[in-house]
């Protein structure tokens, strides 16, 4: 059977993921420009070349994402929604609840034990509780985004952090930072407030013992560490969470191969 590509075109990454008997064979990340039809071709264009796949190899490409429209060499495209819900259920099939927090918006998604999506909430209205919040405070704080999860779980007296929105919450950083406060225990702060936001966006759809953590901030350790102890539950992440809606849109694809839809 041929290969099955799904291409998840966020607010800031474009993400591709090549699948093979359900299994993922290669994968890429990009960032999203202002070309969306040529970063979408990028990513397939990477994904392929990092296992040496030639591209008549693909019998099928499927778009999700808020940039899915754009993919025109696609046959298929699916909500973010859905194809969150099908990745996570994929790589955790307990999953019951997942927390996609990406660049810029949050969503809380509930999911049957076949991977279908049951109810969803989502935050899309402004960054507040997002990645952009994250990288807006570590910048402030003259970090790079990837370094901040580890700084926050060495912080010993975790500030508060009132502001949520994204604006107020940066000069609310600058003003501890002239108060001599500890960078780690502002950064404590930070995730903690996002990890609050979040937890009310699942008590929106139901908590459910099962969470899969999805999105670019499942890669912060801090983030994954305090949404779990407000959750009092642990959280499924794996290496791949960053690729969980083109998981899903590929698996999507994989099963439409092998339903007779070979191109
Ligand atoms: P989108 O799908 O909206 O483009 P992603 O799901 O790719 O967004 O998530 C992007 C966010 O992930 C960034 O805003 C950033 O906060 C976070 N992120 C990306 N890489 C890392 C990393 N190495 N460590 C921590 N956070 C990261």
């Amino acid at each position: 059977m041929k290969l099955a590509a799904g291409i998840d075109i966020g607010s800031t990454t474009a993400k591709c993921v090549i699948l093979k008997d359900s299994q993922v064979v290669a994968s890429s990340l990009n960032p999203v420009g202002v070309n969306i039809v040529r970063d979408a071709e990028e990513a397939l264009r990477k994904a392929l070349a990092e296992a040496s796949i030639d591209r008549s190899e693909v019998g099928f490409v499927t778009g999700t994402g808020y940039g899915r429209y754009k993919i025109s060499f696609g046959q298929l495209t699916v909500t973010e929604i859905s194809c969150h819900a099908r990745g996570a259920h994929l790589l955790f099939p307990g999953t019951r609840l997942v927390i996609d927090i990406g660049g810029q918006d949050t969503k809380a998604i509930r999911v049957s034990e076949r991977g279908e999506v049951v109810d969803f909430a989502m935050n899309d209205k402004c960054a507040a509780g997002t990645g952009r919040f994250l990288d807006v405070c570590a910048g402030a704080l003259g970090f790079d985004v990837a370094e901040i999860g580890p700084l926050s779980l060495q912080a010993r007296h975790p500030v508060k952090v009132s502001s949520t929105c994204t604006v107020f919450a940066e000069s609310e950083v600058t003003s501890h930072v002239s108060r001599g406060k500890d960078p780690k225990d502002i950064l404590a702060g930070l995730h903690t407030s996002i990890a609050n936001r979040s937890l009310s966006l699942l008590q929106r759809v139901g908590i459910e013992p099962e969470v899969t953590f999805t999105g670019g901030v499942s890669r912060n350790e801090g983030m994954v560490r305090s949404l779990s102890a407000r959750l009092g539950l642990p959280v499924n992440v794996s290496p791949l969470s960053q690729y969980m809606g083109a998981i899903g849109a590929a698996l999507m694809g994989e099963e439409r191969l092998k339903g007779g839809a070979a191109q």
